[in-house]
Order: structure tokens, then C-alpha cells, then sequence
């Protein structure tokens, strides 16, 4: 069977590393390396090559399918379990966040919205279903369970810096997905995965066994349109050229796979319609010295600055492996409308850096050894109330075509690595299933 993927981030080339094996697969990428977000840029500092993500990235322990796959190519003595220390800096003051005493510490709350700050992350750990928070905004019920102080005091600022003017707005599902991820940290502090060498090595692995299979992967090929007559899909359109195949598995954002559709997507067109994303500005900062002496790997900022969170990962993973500090600074935004898409890139890496100039009086221009803007407009879905409905099937209306990537419920109510991956074999069963089942299914 011959299937085309569209895009090669890890739902691409995970679907891909599933079929390529007894199926012909052609994936095309419309940039000029593979990955997606989660693609790595290589540096050159005087003669020491490395690779470096472009947008900071680590591993949870609840990543079980992500984890497996890295054991299955091999990876395994690449993988590092490593505290990554992590503070909030509020009005000019370094809180340490790792800790239950440390966060009793945290003196923006009095000890009485500690405490209710306590017993709701008690609360979050034990709802195991999210579904009924779906409806229910974030704002709205952390006022209702711990009240408007711990609201304003520390969770506002936090998803102003993730989701801007859309704060208000978010599932309350989302924040209980996300502070049950981060708060399952035990007494000693959260231990976070990376790959040494980088997740490059993931992606470099994923390619090489989908290539040994005769699978292709081609760089700099945008796909245009998804060909779909009589409700059935029939190929795609890059370079200009119709290109034949069995089916199609879409790995790109609702609104590009909106227009790759030509309006044939049905019901499913409205909810396309309606998923929201933002994108992200995060600059990479190669540095003379380390930014945050006291070690810490990250830190959510409240504070008069363009970005919400500066990210040292030579305070995580060793300095020597790249010989430079390496320091992320970054934001979300909403809108083509907003500065940090419309600016050039030394307009904001300067307005980066004079905000971390402001923060860190120690640092100087001269300790800046390169900075690079790496941007996306489409980086994350925006998981407002009621999202739930807008989570995309694996099975799109007409036939042939799957869909698998951030907008699916694999990657609900929040998006990651492991979510993509997971989405990419989920969309690869379909089709195991199939072979499994009956020879020519696929045609039906
Ligand atoms: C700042 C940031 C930090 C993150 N940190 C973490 C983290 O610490 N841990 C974690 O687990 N996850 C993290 N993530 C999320 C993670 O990177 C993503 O969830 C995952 O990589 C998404 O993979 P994907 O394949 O679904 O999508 P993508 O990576 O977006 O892949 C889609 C691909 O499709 C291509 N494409 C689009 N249109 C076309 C077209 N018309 N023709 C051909 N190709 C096309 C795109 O170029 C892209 O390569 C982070 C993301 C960001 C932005």
C-alpha cells in the first residue's frame, strides 16, 4: 500500500517508522530539515559541533510510549534522568519552586493560601478523569476551590505567560493535566529525561529505519492540496505535480489542513474552523557565563518583560557537552498581529535581552557569544473551555485520509512529544489492523 504522510515532526516520522515496514511511505516535509518543533539546530562554537533544540524540550516520567520507543531504536544509554530546579521570579525576587517546604516559602501568599494552594494540588492529584473540568474554566475554579488570592497571586501570571489574552479562557482540564505532570516530584524534586546528544538522535533514528526500509522522506516539499474526489482521497499536490497513493496521513495544523482540503472535510470543517493555536517566540542564546548562579534550569517570570520564561539547559544537562552557555528565552503569542511575529529578529532578540539584562544586572552584551529567534505560529493548541469537542478523529470524513498530530485526543489536555508519538501509532494502527484483518480494506 502506498501512503503519503504530510510532515515530518514525530507523528509523521512515527507513523512512518510503524508502516514503513510493509507499506510503500513517502513523507513530505515543507522545511529544509525534519522534526518539526521538536528539530534541533546545530551549532558550531570554535570548532565544537553540537545540536541544540530549537525550542527547549525534556521527557516526563509519564512518557511511557515516547520512553519505549527510545528503548526500541537503541537509545537507551543516551537517556538522563536529571533534577531540572526550577524558581519563579515575582517582582524582582527568586522563589526555588522544587520542594513542597520550598514552595511554603513562597511569600506573595500569605501561609493560609499556602495552605489552600496545598490542598488543591491534594485535589488535582486525585481526579483521574478530566472530562467534566472540560467545561468549567481554570479562572473560575481555582477562585471557587482555593480562592482569588492564590488565583491572582500565583496561578494568573503563570497562564498570562502561556496563553496571554486567552488565559482567562482555558479548561480548567488543562490545568489539571498540567499541574499533575509537573507536581509528581516527590520530597527530593521533579527528575526530568533528555536524550544527551539531543532528541536529534531520536529523529535521526526514526529516519534512518524508516529509509533502510526503502520508506522516503523529502525535505523542502509542501504539500498544497490533499486530492479528494467522490469522497475519496487520491493524492497530493506538491511542486505542482499530482502524486498518487493509497491514502494520507495529515500531521499539519487544522489550518493548514483546512486549506490542503479545498472545504471537502464535511462536518469536520466547522471544528477545523474553530481550533485555535498560538505561536511561540524563543530565542537561543549562546552566553560567556552562566545567567542563574544558583543553578536554576527554569524560571516562569512575572515581571515587565517580553517573555514568560527563561530556561538555562547548561544548568541541566552538562556544560562541557557544548562548551558554552546555553540559555533559552521565550514567549507564546496569540496573533499574526503581535510584535514577536510582525518584529524582525534583531528587534526582538534585543528586546529579549534587554529584559534579561534588567533581570540579571550581571549580564553584558560582551557574555553573548550568538543568539538566534526561532518562531512558529503554530505551536500549541489553545485548550479554552469546552476544547474537548474540537479534538480531532483519526479518521477523517472521506476515505483514505487520517489525521494524527497535536489537534488529536492523544495529545489532550496538553500537547507534548509523547502525545505525537502516540497519535503517530495511533494512526498507523489503522492500517495494521487493516492488513491484519482483510487485503484490500483500505480501498473500501
Ligand atoms: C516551545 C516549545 C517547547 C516544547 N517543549 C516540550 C517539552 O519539553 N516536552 C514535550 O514533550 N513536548 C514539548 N513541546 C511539544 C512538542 O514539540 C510537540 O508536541 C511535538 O513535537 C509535535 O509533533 P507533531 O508531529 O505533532 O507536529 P509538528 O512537529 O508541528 O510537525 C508537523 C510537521 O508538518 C510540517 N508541515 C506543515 N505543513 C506542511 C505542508 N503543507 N507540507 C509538508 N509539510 C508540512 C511542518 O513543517 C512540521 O514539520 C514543545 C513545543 C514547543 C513549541
Amino acid at each position: 500500500m502506498k501512503i503519503i504522510i504530510i510532515g515530518s515532526g514525530l507523528a509523521g516520522l512515527s507513523a512512518g517508522y510503524k508502516l514503513c515496514k510493509s507499506n510503500e511511505i513517502i513523507i513530505y516535509e515543507k522545511d529544509a530539515e525534519i522534526g518539526g518543533m521538536a528539530a534541533s539546530y546545530c551549532h558550531d562554537y570554535t570548532g565544537k559541533k553540537y545540536f541544540i533544540e530549537k525550542y527547549y524540550h525534556h521527557i516526563f516520567r509519564s512518557d511511557s510510549e515516547l520512553i519505549a520507543l527510545i528503548k526500541e531504536l537503541g537509545l537507551e544509554r543516551q537517556m538522563l534522568w536529571l533534577k531540572g530546579k526550577n524558581a519563579y521570579f515575582v517582582d524582582g525576587k527568586n522563589y526555588p519552586m522544587n520542594t513542597p517546604s520550598e514552595i511554603l516559602r513562597f511569600s506573595p501568599l500569605s501561609f493560609n493560601d499556602l495552605v489552600k494552594l496545598g490542598l488543591l494540588v491534594f485535589k488535582i492529584k486525585t481526579i483521574n478523569d478530566t472530562t467534566s473540568y472540560d467545561r468549567i474554566k481554570a479562572k473560575n475554579w481555582i477562585i471557587d476551590t482555593a480562592g482569588k488570592s492564590v488565583y491572582e497571586n500565583f496561578f494568573a501570571p503563570l497562564m498570562k505567560s502561556k496563553f496571554g489574552d486567552n488565559a482567562e479562557n482555558i479548561s480548567a482540564a488543562w490545568l489539571i493535566g498540567r499541574v499533575k505532570i509537573r507536581s509528581d516530584r516527590g520530597t527530593e524534586g521533579e527528575k526530568l529525561g533528555y536524550l544527551r546528544g539531543g532528541f536529534n538522535s531520536l529523529i535521526g533514528a526514526l529516519s534512518r529505519e524508516i529509509t533502510a526500509h526503502d520508506g522516503k522522506i523529502l525535505k523542502n516539499k509542501e504539500v498544497t492540496e490533499i486530492v479528494i474526489n467522490d469522497n475519496k482521497v487520491e493524492g497530493v499536490i506538491t511542486d505542482g505535480n499530482f502524486i498518487a497513493c493509497d491514502a494520507v496521513i495529515s500531521t499539519v495544523e487544522p489550518r493548514v489542513l483546512e486549506m490542503l482540503t479545498k472545504s471537502k472535510l464535511g462536518n469536520l470543517q466547522e471544528t477545523l474552523r474553530n481550533i485555535r493555536y498560538q505561536g511561540t517566540a524563543c530565542a537561543l542564546v549562546g552566553l560567556d557565563k552562566r545567567l542563574m548562579r544558583d543553578g536554576n534550569y527554569w524560571l516562569n517570570i512575572k515581571a515587565d518583560v517580553p517573555f514568560g520564561a527563561v530556561i538555562e539547559h547548561t544548568n541541566f544537562m552538562p556544560f562541557e557537552d557544548y562548551g558554552e552557555h546555553l540559555v533559552y528565552i521565550t514567549s507564546y503569542f496569540q496573533d499574526e498581529k503581535d510584535f514577536l511575529w510582525v518584529k524582525k529578529e534583531e528587534e526582538i532578540l534585543d528586546s529579549y535581552l534587554r529584559g534579561l539584562e534588567k533581570m540579571f544586572p550581571d549580564l553584558s552584551r560582551k557574555d553573548v557569544h550568538w543568539a538566534k529567534l526561532f518562531r512558529r505560529m503554530d505551536t500549541a493548541p489553545v485548550y479554552e473551555q469546552g476544547y474537548l469537542e474540537k479534538v480531532l478523529p483519526f479518521v477523517a470524513g472521506p476515505s483514505g485520509l487520517y489525521l494524527a498530530g497535536m489537534f488529536s485526543s492523544t495529545n489532550y489536555p496538553e500537547r507534548s512529544m509523547n502525545g505525537s508519538v502516540k497519535a503517530g501509532f495511533e494512526s498507523a494502527n489503522f492500517f495494521i489492523k487493516k492488513d491484519e484483518n482483510c487485503d484490500n480494506c483500505w480501498l473500501d
